[in-house]
C-alpha cells in the first residue's frame, strides 16, 4: 500500500489532536512538529514542508480555530485542503490538438517506465476515446526497448512504426509522424530514449525531437519509488524541455509519497496520471483531493 508510514503518523498526529478537546497553541505547534517530521520523513521537500505547515499554522490561528468548536476536526480539513493543493486542487487533463493527431511524447529516465506508460495511455484513450493511435519507436539504443513498444503494441492492438536501431531517432519520429498523418491517426505516442542519469547528450535529442514533433503535450514519466531524486529530475528535465505534465509510475510501490507531494509544487508541472501496476490497465487519473483523502487515511 502507498503513503503507508506517512498516513500513518498524520493519523497519529491527527488522534493525539482529537484527544484534547480544546486546543492550546501549543498542542496546534506539537501537531504541526509531528506532521513536518511525518513529511520530511515520507521524503517531501524540504521547502514545500515548510511551506505547508506554516500555511497550515496560519490559517489555523487566522482563522481562530482553536477558540472554535471541533478545533481538531477543522484543522484536519485545514491539513486535507492544504494536502489537495500542493498536489495541485484539481485534475488536468490530456491537451488535444485542434487537429489530429494529437502528438505526446514520453521522457524520462531508463526503467521509469516510459514504454509501459505509452501502452498503458494507448490503451485508455483507445477504450475510453475510441481513439486510433500509432506509437512511435525513438529509443534506438536499447536494442530491446523496439522489441518491447512492439509487444505492447500487439498486447493493445496499437501498431507500432519502427525503423530499427540505426536511423536516428528524430528522422524516426519525422517519417513517424508523416506515416500517422497518412493513416489518419488521431493521437501520437513517441516513446524516447532514457539514461540512467540526466545528460546533455540526452536532452540535445529529446530537445531535438520535440522541435520536429511539436508535441501538444510532453509527459514526463517519473518513478514514484524515487522520492527527492524523482524530483529532482523532474526539475532536470523540465527546465530543458518545458514539460506539459507529469506521469508517476509505480504508485503502487511508493511507501512514502514524497513524489507525489512534491513535484507539483517543486515544478509547477501537474501530475495528470499514476502507474499503479504492471498491467497495461493499471493507469489512473491524477485527483489531488482523492490523493489527498487516501494519505490522510
Ligand atoms: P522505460 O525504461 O522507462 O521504458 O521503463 P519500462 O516501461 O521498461 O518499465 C520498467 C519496469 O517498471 C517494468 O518492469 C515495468 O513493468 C515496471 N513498471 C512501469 N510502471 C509501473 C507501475 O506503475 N507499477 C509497477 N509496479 N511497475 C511498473
Amino acid at each position: 500500500m502507498a503513503f503507508e508510514g506517512l498516513t500513518e503518523r498524520l493519523q497519529k498526529a491527527m488522534t493525539n489532536l482529537r484527544r484534547k478537546g480544546k486546543v492550546s497553541e501549543s498542542d496546534l505547534r506539537q501537531t504541526m512538529r509531528e506532521i513536518r517530521l511525518a513529511l520530511l520523513e515520507a521524503d517531501v521537500n524540504f521547502t514545500v514542508v515548510k511551506d505547508f505547515v506554516k500555511t497550515v499554522r496560519d490559517r489555523a490561528l487566522g482563522a481562530k480555530v482553536l477558540e472554535g468548536l471541533n478545533p481538531a476536526q477543522q484543522i484536519v480539513k485545514i491539513v486535507d485542503e492544504e494536502l489537495t493543493k500542493t498536489m495541485g486542487e484539481t485534475a488536468v487533463p490530456l491537451n488535444k490538438s485542434p487537429k489530429i493527431p494529437t502528438v505526446i511524447m514520453m521522457a524520462g529516465l531508463q526503467g521509469a517506465g516510459k514504454t509501459t506508460t505509452v501502452g498503458k495511455l494507448a490503451l485508455k484513450l483507445k477504450n475510453e476515446a475510441n481513439a486510433r493511435p500509432l506509437m512511435i519507436a525513438a529509443d534506438v539504443y536499447r536494442p530491446a526497448a523496439i522489441e518491447q513498444l512492439q509487444q505492447v503494441g500487439r498486447q493493445i492492438d496499437v501498431p507500432v512504426f519502427e525503423l530499427g536501431t540505426d536511423v536516428d531517432p528524430v528522422e524516426i519520429v519525422r517519417q513517424g509522424m508523416a506515416q500517422a498523418k497518412e493513416n489518419h491517426n488521431d493521437y501520437v505516442f513517441i516513446d524516447t530514449a532514457g539514461r540512467l542519469q540526466i545528460d546533455e547528450q540526452l536532452m540535445d535529442e529529446l530537445a531535438n525531437i520535440k522541435a520536429v514533433a511539436e508535441p501538444d503535450e510532453i509527459l514526463l514519466v517519473i518513478d514514484a519509488m524515487t522520492g527527492q531524486n524523482a524530483v529532482n529530475t523532474a526539475e532536470g528535465f523540465d527546465t530543458k524541455l518545458d514539460v506539459t505534465g507529469v506521469i508517476l509510475t509505480k504508485l503502487d510501490g511508493d511507501t512514502r509519497g514524497g513524489a507525489a507531494l512534491s513535484i507539483r509544487a517543486v515544478t509547477g508541472k501537474p501530475i495528470k496520471f499514476v502507474g499503479q501496476g504492471e498491467k497495461m490497465t493499471d493507469l489512473d487519473v491524477f485527483h489531488p483531493d482523492r490523493m489527498a483523502d487516501r494519505i490522510l487515511g
